[in-house]
């Protein structure tokens, strides 16, 4: 394509986003097509003579654009955000305009020297003391990988690697515990690190949903008996069913005692902390070994964008450190070679975007959306906790309400029924998008405020056809 015609196109496009970014919240959340509806209009054989753009263009309209759920649609209420914002989106297109590879400093020295910059405003944003720094992985997932491989290394005292786990855990089998509410990239990476699921010790939780210290405790001292070393712990700060908070302070002082890597997943819940006055919800969090946030959740930094802290970057470095000829610089010595602090070696120029959000709303933007959404979140429990037809089922700590409706005279598994049905329902009109998880055992509907253009007037529209298909079905 010639840069001429690149520029027309380019021109359409943004007046083409300029317009969805406006009008997104008019059109259907969710898509209504069926398995296969897709792929049956996309040929099955690539072309094989060029095709011009304005083609393609119609096709992302006519073919594409139906099949899309639209995660910044201000009526979504699902999973947890996944949030854009026209100074991310710029930043993207300038990312994908340059194309640049920042695996190593030389490769890169803007990008390496802008994510470490980054990382140091997050670090601050957060109250993090200095002693973190921090890198950016593409997913929670994997930066939760990351950590139990570090963790990993340092209990086998830097052999998993070389001798393989099963040779330098041979004295001593190594396990890892996160509470039953963890999210399941823990269970994954368990698997993957070569731990064996078999040595995940899934902790007992309490009538918040919040690890229990005590269980903790007892899991360790068995293992310990047992002769198994525990090598990590995973707390979660806002777990994905509930937004439960683990109790970090607790949990850290049996992680010292134990000689325990702590891991803290946060992924949803650590934009938060840029909010002073929510810090309290992270009560413990400088004592963890790493620690992990999503600003590609909550903080308008389009997916994917993971924020991974570490106290001790050397633990990084000797877990995943790998120098081949070609890759050397004379350079090596003095600069950071974000390539080492993780598992992939191409790595995306993340940081530009996170630079263009953080100066375009400014730390005191970014605190205004989070608080509207943790207000209106708020306001949304008091509604359902006024209305005897409702429960709240967990308590609201950040923007994620979890409820359940208890018609009278029916059994716990009629009412999950019935509020599967219920959910169903409120979806139909694909003007709103909610989710549901199981909590305790009992089907529970949960409702997220955290798209950045969800006002008051959409929580309120959302809780009306709630209670409107409530009258429907009961
Ligand atoms: C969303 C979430 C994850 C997974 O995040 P990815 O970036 O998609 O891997 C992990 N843990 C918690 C608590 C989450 O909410």
């Amino acid at each position: 394509m010639h840069p001429d015609e690149f520029r027309r196109h380019a021109h359409v496009l943004v007046d083409w986003m300029a317009d969805y970014l406006r009008d997104v919240g008019s059109l259907p959340v969710t898509p209504g097509v069926a398995p296969g509806d897709i792929r049956r209009q996309v040929p099955e054989e690539p072309p094989l003579d060029p095709e011009p753009f304005e083609r393609l263009f119609e096709d992302f309209r006519r073919v594409v654009l139906p099949g899309m759920t639209h995660w910044n649609h201000p009526g979504w209420f699902a999973y947890f955000p996944g949030n854009n914002s026209a100074p991310s989106i710029l930043g993207e297109m300038l990312t994908a305009t340059l194309g640049a590879q920042c695996m190593s400093w030389v490769t890169s020295p803007a990008a390496t020297e802008l994510e470490q910059v980054m990382m140091d405003w997050l670090r601050q944003m957060m109250g993090l003391p200095p002693g973190f720094v921090g890198v950016i992985q593409d997913t929670a997932s994997t930066a939760t990988l990351v950590a139990l491989l570090s963790a990993r290394e340092r209990a086998t005292g830097g052999r998993a690697g070389a001798a393989g786990l099963a040779a330098a855990g041979a004295e001593a089998p190594l396990a890892v515990y996160a509470s039953r509410e963890a999210h399941s990239s823990i269970d994954k990476a368990v698997k993957l690190a070569g731990y064996g699921l078999d040595l995940l010790r899934h902790i007992e939780t309490d009538d918040a949903f919040a690890l229990r210290p005590e269980a903790l405790a007892r899991a360790l001292e068995a293992d310990r008996a047992a002769g198994i070393r525990p090598a990590c712990v995973v707390a979660t700060v806002g777990t994905t069913s509930s937004t439960a908070i683990d109790p970090l302070r607790p949990i850290a002082e049996q992680c010292r005692r134990a000689g325990a890597w702590l891991h803290v997943d946060a992924a949803y819940a650590g934009a938060a902390a840029i909010v002073p006055e929510l810090r309290p919800l992270f009560d413990g969090i400088e004592a963890a070994d790493s620690l992990v946030f999503n600003p590609h959740k909550w903080l308008l930094t389009n997916f994917d964008c993971s924020a991974y802290f570490v106290r001790d970057p050397a633990a990084l470095l000797a877990t995943f450190q790998a120098t081949p000829e070609y890759l050397r610089t004379a350079y090596d010595a003095d600069v950071v070679n974000f390539r080492d602090w993780g598992i992939q070696l191409g790595r995306r120029f993340r940081a530009l975007k996170l630079w263009f959000v953080i100066r375009s709303y400014g730390v005191e933007g970014l605190r205004a959306i989070i608080r509207r959404h943790v207000a209106l979140a708020r306001e949304l429990a008091a509604w359902v906790a006024e209305d005897p037809a409702f429960e709240l089922v967990a308590p609201v700590r950040f923007g994620l309400v979890c409820f359940r409706w208890r018609p009278a005279g029916r059994t716990e598994e009629e009412i999950d029924a019935l509020n599967a049905r219920l959910l169903m329902e409120v979806n139909a009109t694909r003007e709103r998008y909610l989710t549901h998880t199981r909590l305790g055992g009992r089907y529970v509907i949960r409702l997220v405020v955290g798209q950045r253009a969800t006002e008051r007037e959409h929580v309120q529209r959302a809780w009306e056809a709630v209670r409107l298909a409530v009258g429907r079905l009961g």
